[in-house]
């Protein structure tokens, strides 16, 4: 995030921060803490990183209010690493799976992912998401689980959505875990249920991850989250190509007239008990064909 000057000179008089020389021509000044760094780019760009920065800005209000304010205008992203974030997609399409993704990031990756320009994922197309992802998958561990249809339609059968996004989330979080050993302190889940409801959901499962951050549009304030948003969907994408080879029906996303018409031609074609292969059978897409078919 960039910080306007009067914020950046307050850096210098907080007490338990000693001032470094910079080690690079593009910062002009850093703080070292107790197990964190504040990073101050000639930018103005404002780097907070290190394993006790939550614990920091529960301490400094004033510097946890900036970093709020910054980061719930939509062209900043929250820039305090490590992060990890995850998101899901195809919820919202009869068509095609529901992945979620984990993302790890810390500041050694910025420079390489800000030359993706993910700052605005909300705008990204399918087209650069394809070209994109690949690298992202490179520099940043993750993790993304894939439920296919069928295994969706009888995990829906057993919970709401809610439940199934809470235990896929936390699930991918044990994924990501696996693989870096240690989840960093600030852990956001794109949030889709309060707090208190995805941990209720989570009741009876066996690793259940604890201390998540919970934001509404998290993708557009966590690089972590976008990242994970990111992976999520160009998953989705790859086997949403799949599907559409497979039945040689070129699928249409969502659940508009486009894919009714979609509906019409596989049910023509390969019959109703394809849909269970390839759709989510509880969409109303679904439901109002099922009569004449079922
Ligand atoms: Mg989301």
């Amino acid at each position: 995030m960039i910080w306007s000057l009067s914020d950046i000179q307050m850096l210098g008089s907080i007490h338990d921060l000693v001032s470094v020389d910079p080690t690079n021509p593009y910062i002009k000044a850093c703080y070292k803490g107790d197990g964190m760094t504040i990073t101050v780019y000639t930018s103005n760009k404002v780097v907070l990183q290190g394993n006790n920065v939550s614990q920091w800005l529960d301490h400094h209000p004033s510097i946890a209010k900036l970093v709020e304010h910054q980061s719930s205008n939509d062209t900043s992203i929250i820039s305090t690493f490590p992060q990890a974030g995850s998101d899901e997609v195809g919820t919202g399409d009869v068509f095609g799976p529901v992945v979620v993704s984990a993302v790890y990031v810390d500041s050694t990756m910025l420079d390489q992912l800000k030359n993706l320009k993910i700052d605005d994922s909300k705008v990204i197309d399918d087209q650069t998401i394809l070209s994109i992802v690949p690298t992202i998958m490179s520099i940043c561990p993750y993790s993304v689980l894939v439920v296919d249809n069928p295994k969706y339609n009888t995990m829906h059968q057993k919970y709401n959505l809610n439940a199934l996004k809470a235990i896929l989330h936390n699930h991918a979080y044990v994924k990501l875990k696996e693989k870096i050993h240690t989840l960093p302190p600030l852990c956001v889940v794109d949030q889709f249920t309060p707090e208190a409801s995805y941990y209720r959901y989570l009741n009876g499962q066996t690793n259940i991850i604890h201390g998540l951050t919970f934001k509404t549009k998290a993708e557009h304030q966590f690089l972590s989250v976008a990242c994970a948003s990111l992976i999520a969907r160009y998953t989705f994408l790859k086997a949403m190509d799949q599907l559409s080879e497979q039945l040689d029906i070129p699928l249409h996303k969502g659940a508009g007239k486009l894919v009714d018409q979609d509906i019409e031609t596989i049910i023509e074609r390969y019959g109703f008990t394809m849909l269970h292969h390839v759709a989510k059978l509880h969409f109303a897409n679904i439901e109002k064909v099922r009569t004449n078919h079922a």
